[in-house]
């Protein structure tokens, strides 16, 4: 038996950022994990599927490499290289974790974990005590009634990351974040890709207007892709395998994807048998994330908020420093930055067009045209930045289409969560030429005051 001011079960994004900062903070701390810390982002997500995005982005400036008068040429992927260099990134950043979880006196227990009282996570036999219980059990990939993940022909995220060939054709069922991601990655690869997603447009949690712009740049990339359909079943034979829509249409090709959303690992780990209160799986909880179990608190993809990385950080720190007495201020989720890591990118934080109307806000909006921006030229991008602000009121909402338009996020997220106007980020000089002075563009332009804008 061994007792801690906070035993943390699962060390993916929200254990871990818990369990350093909570050690920061002087807690003694124990972090429970079955796999390697660093958990789905660094091992299954956000950072493995970056790589072969940017590993995309070469090939495709190989392709393209002759409209900046380079002499090249695509020849085709090297995908044992590919997962060599992806993996090269993941293990670098694994092993700089694991030194940090050392260094900063975290007790690490490697092993399956199962809550077996509100204050004891059980391991190996043994039982951890804590003062404090974070859950962070994390997520899995999600699939259909009647779809059956095989890992070769049919396959999740999981399975698709680890492809050392380059399929001729694939479906991507859900054209979500991963779903496009995917699909972008496979595109540049040279795979002949169609996404199918049963809503009405592809990124749909997005504004409207990323999801027309994404879809026109995806046509004109080659990627296929119907929306507003749902599927009905899958089929498998040599050829390949064989979906039906709910319209009777069918799509054949070498692999389907399931990219269908994620669900919570909240079921046979002593979850249920303690009382904690769920909502379809997830674990609910309050706005410092504490559950309906005194001393018991969930963080990350395991309770309904975004499912992204940095959320999973910002509810583990916020959840340690409200242990150890900080009293931290609640997320608000609105201020969350979102990035989808297509080419293009599609980026955004703060809310859309028809949320702001819903909640009742005077809109007024603005798009400003990529095509406006030095920088935006010499990369041969197409996109634009819309605002959505609160007419003579702050900005409530920063969508952006384009390449690289993520890094742009971070002046985006600051105007947001300070509630600038207009007319106070008007005032701030950008340098020229970036893509960041398309945003000092876009607010000078809707602060009555447009440069480099027609009209
Ligand atoms: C393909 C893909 C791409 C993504 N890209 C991005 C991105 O670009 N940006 C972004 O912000 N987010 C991205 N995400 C989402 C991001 O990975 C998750 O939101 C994040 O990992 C959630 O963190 P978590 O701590 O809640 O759970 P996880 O990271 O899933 O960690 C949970 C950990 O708990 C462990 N565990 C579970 N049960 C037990 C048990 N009983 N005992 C011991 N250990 C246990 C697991 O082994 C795991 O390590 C992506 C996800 C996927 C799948």
């Amino acid at each position: 038996m061994a007792d801690f001011d906070l035993v943390i079960l699962g060390g993916g994004s929200g254990g871990y950022a818990a369990a350093l900062r909570g050690a920061q903070l002087g807690l003694s701390v124990a972090l429970i994990e079955k796999d390697k810390v660093g958990g789905t982002c660094l091992h299954r997500g956000c950072i493995p599927t970056k790589a072969l995005l940017h590993a995309g982005e070469v090939a495709d400036s190989s392709r393209h490499a002759s409209e900046f008068g380079v002499n090249a040429q695509f020849i085709s992927m090297d995908m044992n290289a590919v997962n060599a260099y992806k993996d090269g990134v993941v293990s670098k950043l694994h092993k700089g974790l694991q030194g940090l979880i050392k260094s900063r006196n975290v007790t690490y227990v490697e092993g399956t974990g199962r809550l077996v009282s509100p204050n004891t996570v059980q391991v190996n036999g043994e039982n951890y005590t804590g003062k404090n219980i974070i859950l962070a059990t994390g997520s899995y990939p999600r699939t259909l009634p009647g779809l059956e993940i095989d890992g070769r022909q049919i396959v999740t995220s999981e399975e698709a990351m680890k492809f050392d060939y380059v399929p001729k054709s694939v479906i991507v069922l859900g054209g979500g974040v991963i779903g496009c991601e995917f699909a972008s990655v496979w595109n540049s690869f040279g795979s002949e890709v169609t996404i199918v997603e049963g809503l009405p447009r592809l990124v749909a949690l997005e504004d409207e207007s990323s999801s027309k712009q994404l879809e026109r740049a995806f046509r004109k990339r080659g990627i296929n892709f119907v929306t507003g359909v749902k599927f009905a079943s899958a089929t498998k034979s040599d050829a390949g395998v064989t979906i039906t829509l709910e319209n009777g249409t069918t799509h054949t090709a070498d692999v389907l994807l399931v990219a269908v959303g994620r669900g919570p690992v909240t079921s046979g780990i002593g979850y249920e048998e303690q009382g904690i209160a769920m909502d379809r799986g997830y674990i609910t909880v309050d706005e410092k994330c504490r559950t309906s179990v005194p001393g018991i608190w969930a963080v990350g993809d395991i309770i309904p908020t975004l499912q992204l990385a940095h959320v999973g950080f910002a509810e583990g720190i916020m959840v340690a420093e409200e242990i150890a007495g900080l009293n931290p201020r609640a997320i608000n989720y609105d201020g969350i930055p979102k990035v989808t890591y297509s080419e293009p990118e599609v980026a955004s934080v703060g809310l859309s067009t028809a949320v702001a109307k819903e909640r009742g806000y005077d809109v007024v909006e603005l798009s400003y045209d990529l095509a406006g921006n030095g920088k935006a030229n010499i990369l041969k991008t197409a996109g634009s930045i819309k605002l959505v602000a609160q007419k003579d009121g702050p900005i409530l909402g920063i969508h952006m289409v384009g390449s690289r338009v993520g890094e742009l996020l971070a002046e985006a997220q600051l105007i947001f969560n300070w509630e600038a106007d207009a007319s106070d980020v008007a005032q701030h000089i950008h340098a020229h030429p970036t893509l960041s002075e398309a945003m000092g563009e876009a607010h000078m332009a809707l602060a009555g005051k447009p440069l480099h804008a027609h009209g």
